[in-house]
């Protein structure tokens, strides 16, 4: 039987199809043609349900979404102290490909813009196995199934990622990647290129909401105290130079990457995913916000709510 939420995402999303401002994303050519009619929802409970509607199975690449998860893996590496020491918690108020890094000391302002996200892939410990073996790994522990990488997308950034190509080396000259940069930054576009359904970024988002402990599974993939750094700074810096409005309008921590798709978390109850590749001036898609927002308000989840 069709629950009440399947009717509500069915309507919304006969009324967010109609939306069809935006562009896909052009700095990644084999992203760039992606099919602007398609969109998702998919909204995934703590306990394991997952509600969704439309192209929930469709796979797109995870792209900017893979910081949050990079990063939690960072922490439980290293400990907040050691990643602080090397990327800071403030929001940048810019671009995701803005080269904010403190006059000084290099270090990036936070690790969802691109340059704290590639400091980021430095820490994950490849003492035992391969860094991005580990880093797929803990993506598919989170979504609960194993994920893969695309080597088109993957390739396909190699040759345009002249400014994270950049960033990397900065990072590496003001000692902040403290190894050769070139494996680092690879690594950093192999985690944009994991191939991800909204269905799968909805389970990651609950697994968040979760306490780090995948709902279906059972696993524990991160630490509680990761996941409430992760969505602290997901909060203040998840939407880049829009995090500001973000905020204000819908209230949840929350992630977009240039391939589509967004997430939010509900701690302790929802994990909200969206995606539709037609993106805004900022890079995120231009329907997930609206459905985002559209949610928010319908089912009263801003963490600010007037009495
Ligand atoms: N791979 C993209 C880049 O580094 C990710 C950007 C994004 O999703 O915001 O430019």
């Amino acid at each position: 039987m069709r629950s009440p939420i399947d009717s509500y995402l069915a309507d919304l999303y006969t009324d967010l199809l109609a939306l069809t401002s935006g562009t896909p994303y052009q700095g990644i050519p084999a992203m760039a043609d992606a099919d602007t009619s398609k969109f998702a929802i998919a909204l995934a409970t703590v306990d394991g349900h997952i509600y969704h509607v439309g192209d929930a199975e469709l796979p797109f690449s995870i792209q900017s979404i893979s910081k949050p998860f990079s990063y939690a893996l960072a922490l439980d590496d290293n400990g907040q102290d050691a990643v602080d020491e090397k990327i800071d918690v403030e929001p940048s108020g810019d671009a995701f490909n803005e080269i904010s890094l403190a006059r000084g000391t290099g270090r990036p302002a936070n690790a969802m813009i691109n340059a704290g996200a590639i400091a980021t892939i430095s820490l994950v410990n490849d003492e035992e196995s391969s860094r991005f073996e580990r880093i797929l790994e803990h993506f598919s522990a989170a979504a609960g199934r194993q994920l893969q990488y695309s080597e088109a997308i993957f390739a396909s950034e190699m040759r345009t990622g002249h400014r994270n190509r950049a960033l990397a080396h900065l990072l590496r000259s003001f000692n902040i990647i403290e190894k050769d940069p070139t494996p680092v930054l690879e690594d950093y576009f192999r985690a944009c290129a994991v191939m991800v359904s909204t269905n799968d970024l909805a389970m990651m988002a609950a697994t968040l909401a979760n306490g780090g402990t995948q709902p279906r599974t059972g696993e524990q993939v991160m630490s509680k105290e990761a996941v409430q750094r992760t969505l602290s700074v997901m909060t203040t810096c998840g939407m880049y130079d829009d995090a500001g409005s973000w905020i204000a309008a819908v209230g949840l921590p929350a992630k977009s990457g240039v391939g589509g798709g967004l997430i939010a978390v509900l701690p302790g109850q929802i994990g909200l995913a969206i995606y539709s590749p037609a993106l805004d001036p900022h890079g995120s898609s231009v329907r997930g916000l609206a459905a985002s927002e559209r949610i928010s308000a319908d089912m009263g989840l801003h963490f600010v709510r007037a009495a």
